[in-house]
């Protein structure tokens, strides 16, 4: 199969759905986009690399559906509407059935958020997946790292830590119940990008990032940006059933505090909005925790009665 078969047979003919704002897509040198009056364009790209960032035996169906989840949510991180992406594959052979089943993986997400596939590059050589995500935002509105003031309350989405506490268990560093490791795999291998909760939060959030490093890791980005500090209340994080059953409270808190793979949002609200956008997030169905507050001193601190539970590492302080 050549190159040009192949591109056709498993990317240009797997795109059911061609958007309108798309005048040219796969086959020429070039696609042709129409972007909207009074929209920001938003581009990001994240690569994956088989044995550093996904174990060599990942299922090609979720190497393809992790490389897209991870670059909407760069996208999500900043309020964006995603709308294309290009695939850059850089692949050891050409193996039709590996081929099939990511090409699955990666329609799959694609298609659920109206994301149109609009070209890339294929190449032969070790196992790698790039791919470029572009999104729209009305002029002025994406949501930046560097807008948190002292005072902002700090929230997360949904729960942090089952992705790297999967991944220990996949690399053979702990052993998680069967009954338990299901829904924790799936948050590592098909993270669910924030999409709508990133939309929402446009004109609610004054700084927001996604968190793929762990959350003091980026969170750590949002006060270094900010130039502002933290308060974590540390009994606040939230943790899922799977996580606190199947490992010690000790261990939960450091998963949910420095494992990377979450993909949840980091985000913070100024304090005279806290009471609407609380009713708001509840109205819209929306899982979101608040788990501190931003502080003036350039510092992170925790406090909490989990706190003695943290690491000697953790519980001292962070300078950013
Ligand atoms: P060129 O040599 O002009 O860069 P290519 O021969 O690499 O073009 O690609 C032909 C067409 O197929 C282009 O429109 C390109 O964007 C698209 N394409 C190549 N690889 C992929 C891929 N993996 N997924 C989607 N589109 C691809
Ligand atoms: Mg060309």
């Amino acid at each position: 199969m050549n190159e040009f078969a192949l591109i056709a047979r498993f990317f240009a003919e797997q795109v059911r759905h061609h958007r309108a704002d798309v005048v040219l897509g796969i086959g020429d040198d070039c696609a042709i986009l129409d972007v909207a009056q009074g929209q920001q364009l938003l581009l990001t790209t994240d690569t994956l690399v088989s044995g550093v960032h996904f174990p060599e035996s990942t299922a090609p169906y979720d190497i393809a559906y992790k490389a897209l989840a991870v670059n909407l949510s760069d996208l999500a991180a900043m309020g964006a509407t995603p709308c294309w992406i290009t695939l850059a594959l850089t692949l050891p052979a050409v193996d039709e059935s590996w081929l099939a089943a990511f090409s699955q993986g990666l329609f799959t997400l694609a298609n659920e958020f109206n994301v149109e596939l609009i070209g890339g590059d294929t190449t032969r050589g070790p196992l790698a997946i790039t791919i470029q995500a572009h999104g729209l935002v009305p002029k002025g509105q994406a949501i930046r790292r560097s807008g948190a003031r002292p005072g902002d309350w700090i929230y997360v989405t949904h729960h942090l830590g089952d992705a790297g506490c999967a991944l220990q268990h996949l690399l053979g560093q702990r052993i998680i119940k069967t009954s338990l490791l299901a829904p924790m795999l799936r948050q590592l291998n098909q993270p669910d990008p924030r999409i709508k909760e990133g939309l929402l939060l446009r004109g609610w959030a004054s700084a927001m990032i996604d968190i793929s490093d762990g959350l003091v890791a980026d969170l750590g980005h949002i006060l270094h940006h900010s130039a502002v500090g933290a308060l974590l209340q540390v009994d606040d994080l939230p943790l899922s059933t799977e996580l606190r059953q199947a490992v010690s409270l000790s261990d939960a808190l450091h998963h949910a505090l420095c494992s990377g793979d979450d993909y949840e949002l980091c985000f913070t609200i100024p304090a005279h909005k806290k009471t609407a956008f609380d009713a708001f997030s509840t109205e819209q169905g929306c899982s979101m925790s608040c788990i501190g507050r931003i502080t003036e001193e350039q510092q992170l601190l925790f406090t909490g009665t989990h706190s003695s539970l943290l690491a000697a590492s953790l519980q001292g302080y962070t300078h950013f």
